[in-house]
C-alpha cells in the first residue's frame, strides 16, 4: 500500500508507524487527499490482524499546520453553486456530508478497536491537533517551539472535527470554553498540565515511548465511550453546570457583542454537546461546522486573515526581479519611543542594530526598552537569560553616525519634524551614502521628504505602529520617486522581522491615519451633536471595533488630533476641516489643558492609582444634550464604521491603496476595524454595494457632505459589482 501523504513501516511487534511527509510542503495540512489516504491507512491498521495498533507522526519538523483553509473557502463557495443548481437543501446536505468527513474520520480511529498514539513531533495545530485528540494517547516531543492549539476562532471558525466535544470531556467547561473561544496556543508544559498531551520525552525517545504505550497493553478506548464516564464538570444542569453556563453566555456578549456567529456557535455546541453521547454530539457540532462555513463572517475572516495576510506576507506586492536582501545590519535613528520599539523587532528577528540618539545617554535609553521586555519573557519563562544576552548584544546604542558604516538599511525615528528629520538623513548619508532609507514619519508627506535624501528613488517610508512589539503591521509607503529597490528591501525587512506589509502610495495620513481620523472626527461631531458620550464609547465597541473613538484620541493625544485639524486648515483651507470638531478640540487643549492619557487628562480622567473613566465634566461641554432613549444605536454604529469604509474607498479611487487585500488586512491589523467583516472594503461587499451607497447617501442629506459616496462605489452600484470582483487581487487592476 503507498500513499502520497503518509508512510507506513510496520515493526516486528505489530505496531504500524504511520509518518505522515506531503511532498512539496514545508508543513503538513489537512486537505481532500490526506483525509482520503488516511482514512485507507485507518482501515488498513483496523482491518490487519497482524497490526496490533499505530503510531502517528510527522516526517516534517511540525505536525501539522491544520486544515488547509483555501480548501474550506472551495466548499463553502460549492456550496452557492450546487443552490444555485439544485436548490438551497440539497446544497445544505452536500454542505453537511462534505464538511463532516474529517470528524468522521477522527471518530473512526477513536472506535476502530485499535489503540492509536499521537507521536506529537512539533507544532499542531487545528484539525492537526484534533487528529492528536482523537488518538488514545498522546506524546510529545520535548520542543521549545511547539506550539499546540485550536485558533479556528480567529479566522471565523470553530473546531469541527471533534475538537469542541472532545475538549470539553477532558477539562472543566469554562475551562474548556476559554480555550475555544481564545484560540490559545499552548507551550507543551501548559498542555500537559491542562491533560491534553500525556507524557513529554525527548525527541529521540518520541516513536520508542509512543510504541510502548501500545505494548503496554494500552487500550483502544476514549475514555468517554467507556461505560460510567462522568464529565469533569458535571451535567450541564448541575449546580457547577449553572454556575458556568448563564455566566458563559454574559462574558461571551461582553466580548463579542454578538459579532462572531463562530463564538457563539462554540457556546452552543458545548451545551448541547455536553448533553448528549459522543456520536450524537459529534454530529450536533457538524451541523453547527456547516452552518458556521458558510457564515458571510468566516469566509470574509478567512480571506482576509489568512489567504491575503498570508499572501501579502509571502511578497505579493514584492517588485518581480528584484534580487532578495539578506538584512544583516539596521541603522535605527531617534531612539525615542519608536525607535526603541524598532530596534527591539529587528534584533529579535536576528539583526544587527545600530541605534542612534542625540547622545549616549538617550541611546542607551532606548536599548533599555529591550532589556526590560526580555527581562519580562525571562521572568514570563519565554525565554531564557541567554537568549535576552544574545539580543541585547546585538544592539550598539551610541550618538555617533559613523557606527552607520555597513547598514543594508536606515530608518529615521526623530522627532516629527522637517527639519531634524532632514539633518538625521544627511548626516546618515554622509556616511552611508547608498543606503536605502526609510521614515516612519506618521503625518509628513514622503514625496517632499525624500527631496531631503541624496537619491529620491532610495528613499521609502515605514511606518510601524506602537507599540511596535506588539503591532503586526507595517505601513510602506511609495514617495512619487520611490524606487523599486527601495521597496524590496523594505518588505524583506518587514518579512524578517515577521510582521505584515501594506503598500500605499503617499497621501495625506498615508492609508491608516487618514481612515482613523475619521472614525476619531465622527467620534468628536457625536459628541458635538449632544449625544452622550458613554454612549458614543460603548457602541463603538458593539460596532465591533476595539476602543472607543474618544479613548483613542486621548491614546493618541488630543493636542495631537488638534495639531492635524490646524495644520490640515492651514494646507487645505477652511472647507476641509470640520468647525464643529474644531471648536471641540481647541476647547479641550487649548482651554481645559486635557491633551490625553499622556497627561493624565483627556476625554478620560487616569487616576494614578484605579481605572480611568469618562470625564465627568464633559457634558457641560455639549451645547446640546440628545435624549438617550431617542438615538438611534443602529445608526451610530452604522456612522462609525460607514465612515471608516468610504474614507477607504476614496483612498482606493484615489490610488493611494491598490489592492484590496491591503485595504482589508490594514484596516484589521493596523486600527482594529471590526474583524468579522473581514476589513474595510469587505465591510462594503458583504452589506452589498448597493445598499453601502443608499445608507451613504441618506447620511450625507442627515449629517453632510463627508459622507457623500465616491464615484467608484456609484460605478461598482451601477454595474452591480463588488470591489472583490472588479479588483481581484493579482489581476493588477487599479482603481485610478
Ligand atoms: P520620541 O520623541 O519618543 O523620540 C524621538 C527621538 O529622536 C528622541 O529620543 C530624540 O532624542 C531623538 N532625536 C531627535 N533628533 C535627533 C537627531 N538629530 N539624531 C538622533 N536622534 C534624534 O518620538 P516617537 O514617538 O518615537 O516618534 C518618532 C517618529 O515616529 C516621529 O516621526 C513620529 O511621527 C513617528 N511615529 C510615532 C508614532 C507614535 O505612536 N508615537 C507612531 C508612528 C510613527
Amino acid at each position: 500500500m503507498s500513499f502520497e501523504n503518509f508512510k507506513l513501516d510496520i515493526d516486528a511487534d505489530g505496531i504500524a508507524l504511520v509518518t505522515w511527509d506531503s511532498p512539496g510542503r514545508s508543513m503538513n495540512v489537512i486537505n481532500a487527499k490526506v483525509t482520503e489516504e488516511l482514512s485507507a491507512v485507518v482501515e488498513k491498521v483496523a482491518g490487519d490482524t497482524a497490526i496490533k495498533g499505530a503510531v502517528i507522526t510527522s516526517g516534517k519538523d511540525s505536525f501539522c499546520a491544520g486544515a488547509d483553509l483555501t480548501l474550506l473557502e472551495t466548499l463553502s463557495r460549492s456550496f452557492s453553486e450546487t443552490a444555485k443548481t439544485q436548490g438551497e437543501e440539497a446544497a445544505a446536505k452536500a454542505l453537511f456530508e462534505g464538511s463532516r468527513k474529517l470528524s468522521q474520520l477522527y471518530r473512526r480511529i477513536e472506535t476502530c478497536g485499535k489503540p492509536f498514539v499521537a507521536a506529537i513531533n512539533g507544532t499542531a495545530m487545528g484539525g492537526g491537533f484534533e487528529l492528536c485528540l482523537a488518538c488514545h494517547h498522546r506524546v510529545a516531543a520535548d520542543g521549545e517551539k511547539t506550539r499546540l492549539g485550536l485558533p479556528e476562532i480567529k479566522v471565523g471558525l470553530f473546531p469541527g472535527a471533534g475538537g469542541t466535544q472532545r475538549i470539553v470531556r477532558m477539562m472543566q467547561p469554562a475551562d474548556a470554553l476559554q480555550f475555544l473561544l481564545k484560540g490559545d496556543q499552548l507551550r507543551l508544559n501548559r498542555a500537559k498540565a491542562m491533560k491534553l498531551v500525556d507524557n513529554i520525552v525527548p525527541a529521540a525517545d518520541l516513536v520508542k515511548t509512543a510504541k510502548a504505550w501500545i505494548t503496554a497493553g494500552g487500550k483502544a478506548v476514549a475514555p468517554w465511550d467507556v461505560e460510567g464516564f462522568r464529565l469533569p464538570g458535571g451535567l450541564v444542569y448541575s449546580k457547577a453546570g449553572m454556575m458556568t453556563f448563564p455566566a458563559a453566555n454574559a462574558i461571551y456578549r461582553r466580548e463579542t457583542y454578538d459579532n462572531y456567529p463562530a463564538a457563539r456557535a462554540i457556546l452552543q455546541v458545548v451545551y448541547e454537546g455536553l448533553q448528549l453521547p459522543m456520536d450524537q454530539a459529534l454530529r450536533v457540532e457538524s451541523r453547527h461546522f456547516a452552518k458556521i462555513l458558510r457564515s458571510p463572517e468566516a469566509a470574509a475572516m478567512i480571506r482576509s486573515l489568512f489567504v491575503s495576510m498570508q499572501e501579502l506576507n509571502k511578497g505579493a506586492r514584492r517588485p518581480q526581479g528584484a534580487p532578495p536582501t539578506q538584512l544583516k545590519k539596521i541603522g535605527v535613528i531617534g531612539a525615542g519611543f519608536m525607535g526603541a520599539g524598532i530596534a527591539y523587532v529587528t534584533a529579535a528577528a536576528g539583526i544587527d542594530v545600530v541605534l542612534i540618539d542625540r547622545d549616549q545617554a538617550a541611546a542607551d535609553k532606548g536599548k533599555a526598552h529591550s532589556q526590560k521586555l526580555m527581562t519580562d519573557q525571562v521572568n514570563k519563562g519565554r525565554a531564557s537569560a541567554a537568549d535576552r544576552d544574545a539580543l541585547l548584544a546585538r544592539i550598539t546604542p551610541t550618538p555617533d553616525y559613523a557606527a552607520l558604516k555597513g547598514c543594508d538599511l536606515v530608518i529615521e525615528a526623530v522627532f516629527e519634524d522637517r527639519k531634524v528629520k532632514a539633518e538625521a538623513t544627511a548626516k546618515a548619508q554622509a556616511i552611508v551614502p547608498d543606503v536605502i532609507f526609510g521614515s516612519n514619519t506618521s503625518t509628513l508627506p514622503i514625496s517632499s521628504l525624500a527631496e531631503t535624501a541624496k537619491d529620491p528613488a532610495r528613499f521609502i517610508g515605514i511606518h510601524f505602529f506602537s507599540p511596535v512589539e506588539k503591532m503586526l503591521l507595517v505601513e510602506i509607503i511609495l514617495g512619487k520617486k520611490s524606487g523599486d529597490t527601495a521597496l524590496a528591501v523594505a518588505l524583506d525587512y518587514v518579512r524578517a522581522i515577521r510582521k505584515t506589509p501594506i503598500v500605499v502610495n503617499d497621501s495625506r495620513g498615508f492609508y491608516t491615519s487618514r481612515v482613523v481620523g475619521t472614525y476619531l472626527r465622527e467620534g468628536h461631531l457625536m459628541l458635538t451633536e449632544g449625544v452622550p458620550a458613554a454612549m458614543i464609547e460603548n457602541v463603538a465597541r458593539i460596532a465591533g471595533m476595539p476602543v472607543g473613538p474618544l479613548s483613542l484620541t486621548d491614546e493618541v493625544a488630543v493636542d495631537l488630533a488638534w495639531k492635524i485639524v490646524k495644520a490640515t486648515e492651514a494646507d487645505l483651507g477652511a472647507a476641509a476641516i470640520d468647525p464643529a470638531q474644531k471648536a471641540l478640540l481647541s476647547e479641550m487643549v487649548e482651554k481645559r489643558g486635557r491633551l490625553g492619557r499622556k497627561n493624565g487628562k483627556g476625554f478620560y480622567d487616569y487616576p494614578e492609582k484605579g481605572q480611568k473613566r469618562l470625564w465627568p465634566d464633559l457634558p457641560a461641554l455639549q451645547k446640546i444634550k440628545l435624549d438617550p432613549e431617542k438615538i438611534d444605536i443602529t445608526e451610530i454604529k452604522q456612522r462609525l464604521l460607514a465612515i471608516q469604509a468610504l474614507e477607504t474607498a476614496r483612498c482606493f479611487e484615489e490610488g493611494v491603496l491598490t489592492d484590496v487585500r491591503e485595504a482589508d488586512v490594514g484596516s484589521i491589523l493596523g486600527f482594529g476595524f471590526a474583524p468579522f467583516s473581514g476589513g474595510t472594503l469587505s465591510y462594503i461587499d458583504m452589506m452589498g454595494i448597493k445598499r453601502f451607497v443608499e445608507l451613504c447617501t441618506r447620511m450625507e442629506k442627515k449629517f453632510g457632505a463627508r459622507f457623500k459616496p465616491a464615484k467608484l462605489l456609484l460605478d461598482l452600484a451601477a454595474k452591480d459589482d463588488t470591489f472583490y470582483r472588479r479588483f481581484a487581487p493579482g489581476r493588477g487592476q487599479k482603481a485610478a
